[in-house]
């Protein structure tokens, strides 16, 4: 049984293909899907298909790209509205800094992040991290706005083992996407999962971006996450039901509250 913990699963991304997307992935046993908001009409399009599947969550936030469009504090209490109104908003995200791509300015990407921690604090709700090229800024913030009291996950990790060991100090977890089964990332890849413990380890897909091998090229979707949780089992030499039985008690333990999964 497989969990895809970050994917965008919304008419955006697949069109009319959305609940052939997300049926195919349940068929290959990926029997959880959060489903990630990237600003408002994003976040309200991942709650409307979870409603619709008893499997898939959402979460909703604003991406570090989108600060740029917010508009003000009217728009996060819309975000904790939304979040307060539905049950099956497990987490706010994702949400963080890109100053990889600055798509918007860095100040108003902080400003904004630091509201929605505050925002997830507030909800008690764990927060999924988008983090490129800023870790310490990331770290600096999570730190300062208190996020250790929510705990969440960096998605898609990309520090190294030293930045790991600090953010579980913060009560947070990394998630891994198909980009552990490039070629070019072998040996990066094995020597940091290799030292993560296991019970720091979500999965993910961020589909429909970074298909994994064998389907380099394709549109990726949420059933290939089976071949993030093979990677894993395969470097750390264990037995993948055990890798997964392993993921989901994270999933739960970190998104699973009050009784909010219904995953066995
Ligand atoms: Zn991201
Ligand atoms: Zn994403």
């Amino acid at each position: 049984m497989y969990v895809d913990t970050h994917c965008h699963l919304t008419p955006s991304f697949y069109k009319d293909k959305v609940f052939e997307v997300a049926k195919r992935a349940y068929d290959e046993n990926v029997k959880l899907i959060i489903t990630i908001g990237t600003n408002l009409i994003d976040s309200v399009e991942c709650i409307e298909i979870s409603k619709k599947l008893n499997y898939v969550y959402a979460a909703i936030g604003i991406h570090p790209h989108d600060t740029k469009n917010i508009n003000g504090f009217d728009d996060i209490l819309k975000l904790m509205k939304l979040a307060k109104d539905n049950k099956k908003v497990v987490a706010i995200g994702e949400i963080g800094l890109d100053f990889f791509k600055n798509y918007s300015p860095q100040d108003v990407q902080e400003r904004y992040f630091r509201m929605q921690i505050n925002a997830a604090r507030e909800l008690n709700l764990p927060i999924i991290i988008h983090d490129r090229e800023a870790h310490d800024e990331v770290y600096k913030i999570l730190k300062e706005e208190k996020a250790y009291e929510v705990g969440g996950v960096f998605h898609c990790y990309s520090g190294d083992y030293d930045f790991a060991k600090k953010i579980f100090d913060l009560n947070f977890l990394v998630s891994f996407p198909g980009t552990i089964t490039f070629k070019k990332n072998k040996e990066k890849a094995e020597s940091l999962i290799k030292k993560i413990p296991l019970d720091k380890i979500l999965t993910e897909t961020d589909a429909p971006f970074l298909t994994p091998e064998p389907f380099r090229g394709k549109q990726n979707e949420p059933m290939h996450v089976k071949y993030v949780a093979k990677k894993i089992a395969e470097i750390k030499k264990l037995d993948e039901i055990e890798v997964c039985k392993k993921i989901i008690e994270n999933v739960k333990s970190l998104f699973g509250f009050e009784g909010k999964l219904n995953i066995d």
